[in-house]
């Protein structure tokens, strides 16, 4: 194995600019969620310079396929699907007005990167340059997906819901970590990350003057009460033990000091490590709002909207990102265990159908204090040698995955294990004869290796052109 992660390594030391001018340029250009339409041009025009096929997703995202030159090894057969591997990158900026004054200071008024999706971005471009000049080290399908709006939990839903991982066996996916020395990564098996859920509870309660607060139903003092009710869900229904948050962020009631009010509403944040007590928090909540509006003659109801699952990392493919982490930068480097963190990734929402790993990549250094900063802070800036490390392990990692051993017995071409059936979930695609076996989509998997794709694939991509 040294062989190759040596010269991999030198490979992107000699791409270290590339990709920090690919960064830089997104980060004079954020763009919000489900507004990435330059970012996705970008991310476009890289791949035709290297001749990757690619399709939009999502609207504003890109799904690249890179397939190996090798054979399929014969003891991938054996395994329920031909290996395929899925690399994801977030690609989407912030509303926060940036402070931290540089020649890549974003040009864009109340618009930043403050989380890292531009070096995310970068990162998957550069990983895609050193996977394209090295087809020949591996075999099957490398799917790289930049997916937007993770910041608002919109994305991976919709990649997932357009079939984009039908093919998936493994996923891969990286967030930089301002508390995390450059140089060092975070894999760490099991839960890494909260749920997230957003609420808005309305209650109704009647008007009247407040000198005669009983004529009316006082819906100010209904929301209070489930303010205040809400925490004992967290403090005394659930125990100490369990990571459980409730966050009311917004409160609003009234019209007027002399008037009762007639409404009020509370939104906020539940935010959890264990997907059994998401669903009983959310029962619970329900039954909390309803009954205490009901005491005072009042109606409450809940809105939800359901960001993001737990990101919990497979065992097995966060054992195999250590041991390369490991042999790429040394032992010490590598943290297997880190307090999980209450915020949301809804690369979750991948690894719940794939099995897979999400690392965290050092990306401080005391010296240039805006690394050290909070995520979302109007400070928040990365030491770009995060950049060099995020290439190199996701390269390693999927060549490492994805790579057939000297000395395997070689099968069938990567291509002939392609479904005949087009994956893609939309518009009853999938259960439609007219894909299954149409002549079209056929003559694409039966065709030449790197143009053989699946009808929606082919659709997609044709979409994409025009
Ligand atoms: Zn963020
Ligand atoms: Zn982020």
């Amino acid at each position: 194995m040294t062989n190759w992660i040596d010269e991999l390594k030198k490979a992107v030391e000699a791409d270290f600019d590339y990709i920090k001018e690919i960064r830089r340029d997104l980060h004079r250009h954020p763009e919000l969620a489900r507004e990435e339409f330059r970012t996705q041009q970008r991310i476009e025009e890289e791949l035709d310079k290297l001749g990757i096929p690619h399709w939009r997703s999502a609207e504003t995202g890109v799904v690249a396929r890179l397939s190996g030159s090798r054979p399929v090894p014969v003891a991938w057969e054996k395994e329920q699907k031909p290996r395929c591997l899925i690399l994801r990158a977030d690609i989407d900026a912030l509303p926060v007005q940036e402070m931290h004054e540089t020649e890549y200071k974003s040009e864009v008024p109340g618009k930043m990167h403050a989380c890292g999706h531009d070096a995310h971005t970068a990162a998957l471009i550069g990983t895609a340059r050193m996977l394209s000049r090295r087809r020949d080290l591996f075999a099957g399908d490398v799917y790289l997906m930049w997916q937007p709006g993770e910041e608002i939990g919109y994305g991976a839903a919709v990649m997932i819901e357009e079939g984009q991982l039908a093919f998936g066996t493994r996923c891969f996916g990286l967030h930089m970590a301002s508390d995390i020395p450059v140089g060092s990564v975070v894999l760490m098996p099991g839960p890494n990350n909260a749920s997230v859920d957003w609420f808005r509870i309305s209650v109704e309660g009647v008007g009247a003057h407040v000198s005669t607060p009983q004529k009316g139903v006082d819906a100010a003092y209904i929301a209070a009460q489930i303010l205040i009710g809400l925490q004992a869900l967290v403090s005394r229904m659930s125990s100490p033990m369990d990571n459980l948050l409730i966050g009311v962020g917004k409160i609003c009631a009234g019209t007027a000091y002399n008037i009762v009010a007639d409404h009020a509403e509370l939104e906020g944040t539940v935010r959890s490590l264990d997907p059994e007590l998401r669903k009983l928090t959310r029962e619970r909540m329900e039954r909390l709002a309803s009954e205490t509006a009901e005491i005072y003659g009042g109606t409450a109801k809940i809105e939800w909207a359901d960001y993001t699952s737990v990101l919990v990392n497979s065992e097995g493919p966060t054992a195999e990102a250590q041991k390369i982490a490991t042999e790429l930068f040394g032992p010490e480097k590598v943290i297997t265990f880190r307090r999980p963190a209450l915020g949301g990734d809804d690369m979750a929402e991948f690894i719940n159908r794939v099995p897979g790993c999400y690392a965290y990549i050092g990306s401080s250094n005391p010296d240039i204090p805006e690394t050290e900063v909070a995520h979302h802070n109007s400070s928040f800036d990365i030491d770009e040698k995060a950049l060099s490390v995020s290439v190199l392990l996701t390269s390693a990692y999927a060549l490492s995955y994805m790579s057939a051993e000297k000395g395997e017995e070689e099968g069938k071409p990567a291509y002939l294990y392609r479904p005949d059936a087009c994956p893609c979930p939309r518009g009853g695609e999938v259960n439609c004869p007219r894909y299954r076996n149409c002549s079209a989509c056929i003559r694409y998997h039966r065709g030449k290796e790197t143009n053989c794709f699946t009808a929606c694939e082919r659709k997609a991509m044709e979409k994409s052109a025009r």
